[in-house]
């Protein structure tokens, strides 16, 4: 059950990368549920097609697209097709990102290319894509998906972190620059939620899991619905003079030790990785 009211976002229109699991087919679950039409997008054709069919299941309408964020051409495609369909584009929510444990020292220029090109220039590509129709409609709302270390440090993720930093940035420059096209742009930062995804890359075992879970003020991972409520308070009117903002929802990890110490929990992934 939804804590907000069942139209707060009736009439708009989503765009999500990365919208066909983990928390974007969350977020567009819970901005369906809300009264919003999704476009969710990806590189895979069986991602994004098993997620508007479970959407579909909700009575949820969600267009299927495949595109890479970080080809430009691809970007421009699927906004144009997202207007031929639905008429306009609300809402876009630059969540598509990759990520995967490694030692600075050992991160090749193949590795780091990889993930910066997904999480930065995807999130610019996707950003600049959807502009000209924003302004022309009058406005609109960017949501980019960071991560707690977008604003410290992020070992043995320091091209994801670097990547996040670079968005947040983005994140306050366009909030700034477009202001004046009445488009808001906000960043949410999660903290550790036990996706597919995350689960498979980051944590791969119940002591991994639970190691995280201790170092956290709250004492447990955040759920994805936790995560998508978030979301739509941001890219809600109820959020009409909130721009520029990066918010955390992490259950207090920016605050506390965890923050760091996640590094015990990483390094014996490593450690087995490397046996
Ligand atoms: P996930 O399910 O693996 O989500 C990543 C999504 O990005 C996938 O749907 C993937 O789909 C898509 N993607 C990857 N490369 C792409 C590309 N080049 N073009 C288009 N789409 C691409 O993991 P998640 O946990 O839900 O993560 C979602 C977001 O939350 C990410 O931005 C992540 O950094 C952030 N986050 C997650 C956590 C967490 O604990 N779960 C914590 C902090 C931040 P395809 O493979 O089909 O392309």
């Amino acid at each position: 059950m939804g804590f907000f009211s069942d139209n707060l976002l009736e009439g708009k229109v989503a765009l999500i990368t990365g919208g066909g699991t983990g928390l974007g087919l969350a977020t567009a679950r819970a901005f369906g549920a809300n009264g919003a039409k999704l476009v969710i997008a990806s590189r895979s054709a069986e991602h994004v097609e098993d997620g508007a069919a479970t959407l579909r299941e909700e009575e949820i309408e969600a267009l299927p697209l495949v595109c890479d964020v970080r080809e430009p051409d691809q970007v421009e495609a699927m906004v144009d097709t997202a207007i031929e369909h639905f008429g306009r584009v609300d809402v876009l929510v630059n969540n598509a990102a990759g990520n995967f444990l490694v030692r600075a020292e050992d991160l090749s220029p193949g590795g780091w290319k990889a993930v910066t090109r997904i999480v930065l220039d995807g999130s610019w590509f996707c950003s600049r894509a959807v502009y000209k129709h924003m302004k022309g409609q009058g406005g609109g709302n960017i949501l980019n998906v960071l991560a707690t270390y977008a604003t410290g440090a992020g070992p043995l993720t320091v091209h994801s972190a670097a990547a996040k930093a670079g968005v947040l940035s983005l994140t306050r420059t366009l909030a700034v620059e477009w202001a004046d096209a009445g488009i808001r742009v906000n960043a949410l930062a999660p903290g550790p939620v036990d996706t597919h995804g995350a689960g498979s890359r980051l944590w791969n075992s119940d002591e991994a899991r639970a190691s995280i879970a201790e170092k956290l003020p709250m004492g447990r991972f955040g759920t994805e619905a936790e995560i998508a409520d978030a979301a739509i308070f941001l890219v809600s009117d109820a959020a009409s003079y909130v721009t520029g903002t990066m918010l955390p929802v992490d259950g207090g990890l920016t605050l506390g030790e965890g923050h760091l110490a996640n590094i015990e929990a990483i390094q014996h992934l490593l450690r087995q990785s490397k046996d």
